[in-house]
């Protein structure tokens, strides 16, 4: 009996993601699973892809919008499994079910096996026992130094968060550009991920003596990660965290963290209705608003890596040992190209049938 992959968005740009897996259980009983549920990256209402109908369940990556933003569409009656960290993220009227953040769950009659990703808090890949095994890495990141990635088992098919491209920066680079960018004489905004790099970056902040940063209340705290464990938390972050203190939000500190990332709500949107007092540092994903501040050299952008270098894809498909590899969240218009740094295993289709 075939399995069927139906990249329904994500496919050759970045874009909101959701993955269609349909395929049967040991009974031979239809199952269809949903990989993510992603919104409009740009704000809009409309995220691009329609809920599939007949769903038995919709499994969550992370708890970033473009990955989350669809589940308002959801039906009460479709079960959703995500991790306890991301399950605070999502809307009241789903029925929720716990996915283990490094672990195994039967899930529809599918083996499920979850595992950090590097990306954010309480954030996994997902691997389901079919076909060979199928990997959805969800957005991964191997230079984390706040989120541990964890080996997955090996899967013919990887359908590979690829967001930067073909992209070989590293972060240590990064750290330094970030450095560059920083005003002495206006704050520093960076809108970021509340659950993502907002606290990795303070963290870091604080090792390099920078110690003025403060964090939006509804971001990640030091105080949150003390008793994580060390598949959530990177030991030497948590241990360095026990020695700050939370502190207070303030709209003049030196550095400013604070979400939402793309600057449309929560601190980050207000405090940019004031643009001309920050010197604002955009370090992920630029909506069009922050494109036309940074082509008119009225905010920064430095990026600061969350999603995989191009060494670290390649690093991914040899452990996976895949036969089959779909790039997701980038464009895939040169497959050559993509071939020659990754390898034959890439195909750059939305439909796979294993
Ligand atoms: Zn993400």
């Amino acid at each position: 009996m075939k399995t069927n992959v139906s990249i329904l968005s994500g496919f050759n740009r970045k874009a909101a993601a959701a993955i269609l897996v349909s395929t049967y259980d040991h009974n031979h009983q239809p199952v269809r699973l949903l990989l993510d549920a992603g919104g409009n990256l740009e704000g809009f209402d409309d995220k691009g892809w329609k809920i599939p109908t007949d769903l038995d369940a919709v499994l969550i990556s992370h708890d970033h919008h473009d990955h989350i933003g669809g589940l308002k569409d959801l039906p009460q009656s479709v079960p959703v499994f995500a991790t306890e960290q991301v399950q605070a993220y999502l809307p009241k009227h789903l029925d929720l079910r716990v996915l283990p953040h490094s672990g195994q769950i039967c899930v529809a009659g599918i083996t499920v096996t979850t595992g950090g990703a590097g990306h954010s808090y309480g954030g996994v890949w997902i691997h389901l026992k079919v076909a060979d095994g199928i990997f959805y890495s969800g957005d991964f990141c191997a230079e984390s130094e706040l989120f541990p990635f964890e080996q997955p088992p090996p899967a013919k098919t990887a359908l590979l968060d690829a967001s930067y491209g073909l992209y070989d920066r590293f972060q240590t680079q990064a750290k330094q550009d970030i450095l560059n960018a920083l005003s002495n004489d206006k704050p520093n905004l960076m809108p970021v991920p509340q659950s993502g790099r907002a606290l990795e970056m303070a963290l870091w902040f604080d090792s390099q003596n920078l110690y003025g940063w403060v964090l939006g209340s509804d971001c990640l705290q030091p105080s949150d990660i003390l008793q994580a464990s060390d598949t959530l938390i990177c030991s030497a972050r948590s241990h360095q965290a026990k020695m700050i203190c939370d502190r207070d939000f303030r709209d003049d500190a030196h550095i400013i963290l604070c979400g939402d990332p793309e600057g449309f709500s929560g601190d980050a949107g207000r405090l940019l209705q004031q643009t001309e007092r920050y010197n604002v540092i955009y370090t992920g994903h630029l909506p069009a608003h922050a494109r036309s501040a940074v082509a008119n050299n009225t905010a920064h952008f430095v990026r600061w890596n969350v999603h995989p270098t191009t060494t670290h894809l390649a690093l991914l498909i040899e452990q996976l040992q895949c036969e089959q590899c779909v790039p997701l969240f980038c464009p895939l218009d040169e497959v050559s190209l993509w071939r020659q740094s990754l390898g034959n295993c890439i195909l750059a289709t939305p439909q796979l049938e294993l």
